[in-house]
C-alpha cells in the first residue's frame, strides 16, 4: 500500500517546517495591518540598534518575511533554517540587499521578483551537506569542499522540480560562475564554503556555461552581495571583515570573479542609507506582494505519483527529500513503511528498496533510548505519534551504517488529515554525532591549551612539553636537536610610537616567518609577550644558525604597512643540544645567546654551545653507549682527568657558562680549586621531593700546560701550544640513600655537561706519545667548527 500526498492532506514542504506557523491569511485587513505595522516598527528597532551591516533579525521576523515572499515555497526556506541557521540568515540578508540595490537601479519588478526569490534560495542545498562540514570551525579540506560545492548543484536540482520561473533557475545556475569564466584560485581570501561565501570557487570554475559574462544579470549582482555578506559577516572559521576592506576586496575581484561595472555600482549603492533601503524592501514583500504572484512562482502541487512510488518524472517532494541529508521515514496507519529516503538509506546503510512496504519496528534499527534501553514497540515514539498524535524529540542510538551506533535527534510527527484521520507518521532522524562529538570537543579544548590565540603557534605550556620530549629523545639516542630563542628589539618602542596593533602586526609576521621556516618535526612557540622560541628537530648549532640568520633577515626586510612602511627587527640566541643538557640548561643557554646578541647591538644572530656529538660518538652506536652507561656501576664520586685546547683563562670562561645554566653556587675558590654545588631540584623535573636526585658537589682543579704539537689537527707551525688540565671530581651530597642510582645518573649527566662546556676529552683517552695529536684528533669535530 502506498499513500499519496493528497490522502496524506499536508503540504508537501509543510511537513518540514518542525516549529508551527501563523496562517498566512489573518483574520481580518485590521488585525493584518496591525501586524504588520508592528513588524515593520520591529524592524526599525532592529535597524537602529545595530548600525553595524548586516542587521540581524530573530527568527520571527525571518519567516515572516520568507513566508510573504515565498509563498507555497516557504517550507524550503524553513528547512534551510531548520538544517543551518547562518546559511538561512545569510541568504535573507542577500536578498534583502540584493533587491534593495535593484530598487536603487530601478530595475523593472519582474527582473527584481526573480532576483529575489533566487537570493533567498540559491543555497537551499545546504539541507544535503553534513553538520560536520557545516559547521566545522576551520577551512574545509578539499573533499569537503567538494561536497559543499554540491551544494549549489542540489539547489538546482531542488529548484527546478519545484520552481515554475526559469528566470529564476537561471540566476541560481550562474550565481557561482566567475565573470571571466576562469574560477580558478580564489581572488579572495574567503574560504569555500558554499552556504556562507561566494560558494565553491572549484565548482564555480566547472560552471557549464563558461563564462559569467553570459550569466543574467541577477547572478551577477547576487555573487557580488553574497561574497560582501561572508565578508561582513563572523564566522567561526574568520572574523569579519570592516566594511571599506570587503569592498576593497571586490574591486580587487572586479574584471575576475566578479562584473566591474556591477562593483563599482555596488561600491556607490553602499554609500546609501542601507537601513532604510531595506526598511522599503520588508515594507514591499509585507505589503504590495499579491499572494497569487508570489505563489505562481511554484508548482508544487502538480504531484500525480504517490509518495515513495518510482515515478516516470520525479516529484519535487520526492527531489527534496532526496536531497535532503537528514533521513526521512513515513510509516502509514497501518505501521508500514512507506517512505525511506536516500539520507535514510546513508545514515542506517538499509536501501530503499528492500525496506518500503515491510512492517516498522524500532528493531529495524535497533534503536535505544537515551539510558541505553532498548526501545521496545510500545515506546516507540513512530507508533506513539500514530497512537495519541503526539509528537516527541528525542536523542536515540541506533545501529547505523556498518553496524556503526550512532546518536540520533530523532523527530516524530504524527501526520493527520483534514478530517482529523491519522493517517501516518513521519520519523526524521538527524545524526547527533557531531553536537556530541567528544573527539572534536576535546580537540577544540587541547587547541585552546596548547595554541597562542593571536599567533596561533604553540604556547609556552606545549613548548615546555615538546621541550622536555626533544631532550629525552637526544639522551635516549641521541638525536641532535637545537633551540633559536628570539626576542623583538626595541619592542616597546614600537608599541610607544606607532600603536599596539602595529606591535601585534610585528609579532604576527615574527611568528609567521619562524613557521614558515619549519620543517615537519619542528616546533614554533610564543614563549612571551614578544619573545619566540623554535625547536629544530635533527638539526645542528650550525644549521639552526644558518636558519635564525634568514628569519632575521627576512624581517629586518620586512616594511610594516602599520610602521609607515618600517621595518621591525630580532635578536635571536640559537644553541643546539649539548651532552648532560637539561631542557633548563638549553634554554638557559639559547637565552644567553640572546642576552649577547642585545649586548651587541641587536638584530643578530649569537649561537652558543658545542653541540650533541660526544667524543667518538661517530665509532659508538647509540644504543651501545646507552647500554654502557647503565651498566656502570655506582660509585661515590665520579672522577676524571680532562684536556681541553684553551688556555686556563678562556677554560674559566667556559666555565662561566655552565655555572650560570645548571646554576650551580661557587662554594669556595683556593688558587686554582674550585668548588661547585648543584641542586638535585633545578636539574629535575620529578615533582615529588623524594624522587628527585640529590643534590651534587664538584670539585675542579685546574693546571695550564704547554705542550709541543705533533703535527695532527690543526697546523700550528712547531710553536708549543697551551692547554689546560682538569681534575674533576663529582659526587652527590648525601649518599647511600636510596636515590644513589638516581643521583649517580645525575652526576655522570653533569659531568658530559661540563666536557661539553669546556670542549675537554679524557686525558687517559690521549695517546701515550704525542698528546696533542690525541687531543687533536679527538676534538677534530670541535675544532673544525667555527
Ligand atoms: P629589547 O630590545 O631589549 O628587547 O627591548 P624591548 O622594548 O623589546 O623590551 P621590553 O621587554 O622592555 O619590552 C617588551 C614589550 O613588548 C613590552 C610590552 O608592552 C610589549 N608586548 C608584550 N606582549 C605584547 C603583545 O602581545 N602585543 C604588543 N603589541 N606588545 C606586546
Ligand atoms: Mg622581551
Ligand atoms: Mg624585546
Amino acid at each position: 500500500m502506498s499513500i499519496d500526498d493528497q490522502s496524506l492532506d499536508i503540504a508537501p514542504t509543510g511537513f518540514l517546517q518542525e516549529v508551527p506557523t501563523a496562517p498566512t491569511t489573518p483574520a481580518s485587513a485590521e488585525q493584518s495591518m496591525a501586524e504588520l505595522h508592528a513588524l515593520l516598527r520591529e524592524l526599525e528597532a532592529a535597524a537602529a540598534a545595530d548600525q553595524r551591516l548586516p542587521p540581524l533579525f530573530d527568527q520571527a521576523i525571518d519567516d515572516r518575511l520568507s513566508r510573504a515572499r515565498l509563498g507555497a515555497a516557504a517550507g524550503l526556506f524553513a528547512a534551510l533554517r531548520c538544517k543551518h541557521a547562518a546559511s538561512a540568515g545569510h541568504s535573507l540578508r542577500v536578498a534583502l540587499t540584493v533587491s534593495a540595490w535593484a530598487m536603487w537601479l530601478k530595475l523593472a519588478e519582474e527582473e527584481r521578483d526573480a532576483i529575489e526569490v533566487a537570493a533567498l534560495l540559491h543555497d537551499v542545498g545546504a539541507i544535503g551537506v553534513p553538520d560536520h562540514i557545516l559547521l566545522k570551525p576551520a577551512a574545509l579540506d578539499p573533499n569537503e569542499a567538494a561536497i559543499m560545492a554540491h551544494a549549489r548543484t542540489m539547489s538546482l536540482e531542488i529548484l527546478r522540480h519545484g520552481c515554475a520561473s526559469e528566470k529564476v533557475i537561471a540566476i541560481v545556475e550562474h550565481v557561482s560562475a566567475w565573470y571571466d569564466g576562469s574560477g580558478r584560485g580564489t581572488c579572495m581570501n574567503l574560504e569555500s564554503r558554499s552556504s556562507e561565501s561566494s560558494a565553491s570557487k572549484a565548482e564555480a570554475g566547472a560552471a557549464p556555461d563558461g563564462t559569467a559574462e553570459a550569466a543574467p544579470l541577477g547572478s551577477r549582482m547576487i555573487a557580488i552581495v553574497e561574497a560582501f555578506d561572508a565578508m561582513m559577516t563572523d564566522h567561526v572559521y574568520r572574523r569579519a571583515r570592516s566594511q571599506e576592506r570587503a569592498i576593497a576586496e571586490l574591486f580587487e575581484c572586479a574584471g575576475t570573479q566578479f562584473d566591474p561595472e556591477l562593483v563599482e555600482q555596488f561600491a556607490a549603492f553602499q554609500r546609501e542609507d542601507q537601513a532604510a533601503m531595506r526598511w522599503e524592501v520588508a515594507h514591499r514583500w509585507l505589503r504590495s506582494l499579491d499572494p497569487a504572484m508570489v505563489d505562481s512562482y511554484w508548482e508544487l502541487n502538480c504531484v500525480t505519483a504517490p509518495i515513495g512510488e518510482p515515478t516516470a518524472e520525479p516529484t519535487f517532494q520526492s527531489r527534496l527529500l532526496d536531497n535532503m541529508y537528514d533521513a526521512v521515514v513515513f510509516v502509514d496507519a497501518a505501521g508500514r513503511i512507506v517512505l525511506w529516503n536516500r539520507g535514510a538509506e546513508r545514515l542506517t546503510g538499509l536501501c530503499g528498496g528492500g525496506i518500503r512496504g515491510q512492517a516498522w519496528h524500532p528493531a529495524i534499527l535497533e534503536m535505544s533510548d537515551e539510558r541505553g534501553q532498548t526501545i521496545q514497540d510500545a515506546d516507540c515514539p513512530v507508533f506513539t505519534a500514530i497512537r495519541c498524535g503526539a509528537q516527541s524529540l528525542r536523542r536515540l542510538t541506533i545501529a547505523g551504517r556498518g553496524q556503526r551506533f550512532l546518536a540520533v535527534d530523532a523527530h516524530a510527527m504524527p501526520v493527520i488529515n483534514a478530517q482529523g484521520v491519522t493517517r501516518g507518521a513521519v520519523l526524521l532522524l538527524h545524526d547527533a554525532t557531531c553536537q556530541l562529538s567528544l573527539e572534536q570537543q576535546c580537540q577544540s579544548l587541547h587547541e585552546k591549551a596548547t595554541k597562542d590565540p593571536l599567533t596561533q603557534v604553540a604556547n609556552r605550556a606545549e613548548f615546555d612539553r615538546v621541550h622536555a620530549m626533544f631532550v629525552a629523545a637526544h639522551q635516549q639516542q641521541h638525536v641532535p636537536c637545537s633551540l633559536l630563542m628570539c626576542d623583538l628589539d626595541r619592542f616597546k618602542r614600537v608599541n610607544d610610537t606607532f600603536g599596539h596593533q602595529a606591535g601585534d602586526d610585528v609579532i604576527m609576521s615574527i611568528a609567521s616567518l619562524l613557521k614558515g621556516a619549519c620543517r615537519p618535526g619542528d616546533l614554533v612557540a610564543r614563549y612571551g609577550g614578544e619573545e619566540f622560541v623554535m625547536l629544530c628537530a635533527d638539526c645542528d648549532n650550525a644549521a639552526a644558525a644558518r636558519r635564525a640568520e634568514q628569519v632575521r633577515k627576512a624581517l629586518s626586510e620586512l616594511p610594516q604597512s602599520r610602521m609607515e612602511g618600517r621595518t621591525a627587527t630580532v635578536s635571536i640566541g640559537v644553541t643546539e643540544i649539548q651532552p648532560g643538557d637539561t631542557p633548563e640548561t638549553m634554554l638557559r643557554r639559547a637565552d644567553r645567546g640572546l642576552l649577547m646578541a642585545k649586548a651587541k647591538g641587536r638584530n643578530t644572530v649569537v649561537q652558543l654551545g658545542i653541540g650533541s656529538e660526544e667524543e667518538g660518538s661517530e665509532s659508538k652506536p647509540a644504543a651501545e653507549r646507552v647500554r654502557r652507561r647503565a651498566a656502570a656501576k655506582p660509585k661515590e664520586a665520579i672522577e676524571q682527568v680532562l684536556i681541553t685546547p684553551v688556555p686556563v683563562g678562556m677554560a674559566v670562561e667556559k666555565l662561566r657558562g655552565f655555572v650560570a645554566d645548571h646554576r650551580a653556587r661557587i662554594i669556595s675558590v683556593e688558587g686554582n680549586r674550585i668548588r661547585l654545588e648543584i641542586d638535585g631540584r633545578a636539574a629535575s623535573r620529578l615533582r615529588r621531593m623524594a624522587d628527585r636526585p640529590a643534590g651534587l658537589a664538584v670539585d675542579l682543579t685546574f693546571e695550564e700546560q704547554r705542550a709541543q704539537p705533533t703535527g695532527a689537527g690543526k697546523p700550528t707551525g712547531g710553536r708549543a701550544v697551551t692547554r689546560t688540565r682538569i681534575q674533576i671530581s663529582v659526587a652527590p651530597r648525601m649518599s647511600r640513600d636510596r636515590r644513589q642510582n638516581d643521583a649517580m645518573t645525575h652526576a655522570r649527566e653533569i659531568l658530559m655537561s661540563f666536557r661539553s662546556y669546556l670542549m675537554a676529552v679524557e686525558e687517559s683517552a690521549l695517546p701515550p706519545t704525542g698528546p696533542l695529536k690525541g687531543i687533536a684528533r679527538a676534538l677534530a669535530p670541535w675544532l673544525i667548527r667555527k
